[in-house]
């Protein structure tokens, strides 16, 4: 079926689906917001990362009432199916409208995150019927490739006291946490020399890794945390133990699966097997109920021309025995939400020198501070080199929001009881709530399905009455 223009946030989604919008190519999106907010006579600013905001004043009756922040991302995840010939940069979307009454893009992601977004904010920017207090409507840039443009906000630009999230779904609910995520490098130059002991590669294999936000809970095993508790036992019993090799992980954000050490020891090799097996069987115990498919074996390999020193060796073995990993921390309010964790996502020894990457996460930054500390701590005790490499702040649940209760109102009037939704991902609402702390904060989105993949559809439905929900949060908003 046709897409019906039967509204303006129906007209104003068209008209986005028309220009391309991945990450990164936020040009033409930026420029044409701008030409509308000139053309309705609305003050606007944008910079050099094609963040924009448009402000429209309040409304008769609302003036002396704080000013609402409201949010979307202008980019789109760019997927389409195998075989479909569509060019994100300058094919416009196709949309059509599927028996069920959900809006798709043919053969590609429809962009419907965050594009709702979109359509909503410049609807509402153009209506001039409509009661509310002063808006600042933020199309930020980047979301999807780590809320990069949100972070260059300036925060002398806002002074709206209310925000709400247009990046969100399900029509009955709000988010009311989100972490934030903190990326972390700590380094070591590597000495090698002359190696003359025979070499050993420890292959950890067969975990489920997954999420490091929505799966930290899990209890799935950390490759590389396994393969430090082998080393270890090893490097007791084998006293001439030397590294050659050590890799695992690739992803910051994924739990590693693997990991590959090769090593030199002039021990026994039955020695050897005996002293390894012991904590690798105790570790399939612990995993016994949460990574069933854990295994760990030795291979001999051909004799490493280079190694580290035993010293050196049993150090950075020593610091990945002790180095913080996995969940720290949960909501005592909320029922089964991480508030607090430590990803060890990925170790490599690359051009004579050790990179080990952590992502940490936390809802409170009092959290996410004490976690830093410990692994700048923890590095410098045992000469290794400890750097932040970025930081977003997260948004720690908080009991009384009445901007919350103004929502849970309006819904309430359409005989739907507000849920609450709470997430161990980032959002950038934490951005804004870290930029402006004293915000009150909620999100708010039409039924959509299959984000990021060719199959996202969005209830045109939903879409509709979450639109006029919005309008009604605004005009309640006293
Ligand atoms: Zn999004």
């Amino acid at each position: 079926m046709e897409f019906l223009l039967t509204n303006r946030p129906r007209y104003y989604f068209r008209q986005i689906s028309d220009i391309p919008r991945a990450s990164r190519n936020e040009k033409a999106i930026c420029e044409y917001i701008a030409a509308f907010a000139q053309r309705q006579g609305l003050e606007y600013k944008s910079d050099e990362a094609y963040n924009i905001i448009v402000n429209k004043p309040a409304t008769k009756g609302y003036e002396d009432v704080p000013a609402i922040i409201l949010q979307a991302h202008t980019d789109m995840v760019c997927e389409k199916n195998k075989g479909v010939e569509h060019d994100f940069d300058r094919d416009p979307l196709d949309l059509y409208v599927d028996e069920e009454g959900f809006l798709h893009a043919r053969g590609t992601t429809l962009g419907a995150d965050d594009g709702y977004g979109v359509a909503y904010m410049l609807a509402i920017l153009e209506d001039t019927t409509l009661k509310h207090p002063a808006l600042q409507c933020a199309f930020t840039s980047m979301e999807e490739i780590g809320l990069l443009g949100a972070q260059k906000l300036k925060k002398e630009d806002f002074y709206g006291k209310r925000y709400i999230n247009l990046d969100a779904g399900g029509e009955d609910q709000t988010a009311v946490s989100s972490s934030g995520g903190t990326r972390t490098k700590i380094e070591r130059k590597l000495a090698f020399e002359e190696n003359d002991a025979p070499s050993y590669t420890l292959r950890i294999r067969g975990l489920q890794g997954g999420h490091s936000a929505g799966m930290i809970h899990l209890e799935r095993g950390n490759a590389i945390q396994i393969a430090a508790r082998v080393l270890y036992a090893l490097s007791d019993k084998c006293n001439d133990l030397k590294l050659c090799d050590f890799n695992g992980g690739d992803k910051i954000n994924a739990i590693p699966r693997e990991c590959d050490v090769t090593f030199s020891t002039h021990a026994d090799l039955s020695d050897i097997r005996t002293c390894a097996q012991a904590p690798i069987d105790q570790i399939g115990k612990e995993l016994q109920y949460s990574d069933a498919g854990f295994h760990a074996f030795l291979e001999e390999t051909a004799k490493c021309d280079k190694s580290l020193s035993i010293e050196d060796s049993r150090q950075i073995i020593n610091f990945l025995y002790v180095l913080p990993n996995g969940l720290q921390h949960r909501s005592m309010a909320i029922e089964g939400l991480s508030v607090a964790s430590l990803n060890l996502g990925a170790i490599a020894f690359e051009n004579d020198s050790l990179r080990i990457n952590h992502l940490i996460r936390s809802a409170a930054a009092s959290h996410g501070d004490q976690m830093i500390a410990q692994l700048a701590i923890l590095s410098e005790n045992f000469g290794f080199h400890f750097e932040v490499i970025s930081r977003y702040y997260g948004w720690d649940y908080e009991k009384d929001s009445p901007f919350r209760n103004i929502l849970k109102e309006v819904l309430k009037e359409k005989g739907i009881e507000m849920k609450e939704h709470a997430s161990h991902g980032g959002l950038e609402c934490g951005v804004f709530k870290g930029m402006i702390p004293e915000l009150d904060l909620i999100s708010y989105g039409p039924i959509s399905e299959g984000a990021h993949s060719p199959q996202e559809k969005m209830d045109l439905s939903s879409f509709d009455r979450c639109y006029d929900t919005l309008v009604k949060i605004l005009e309640n908003a006293k």
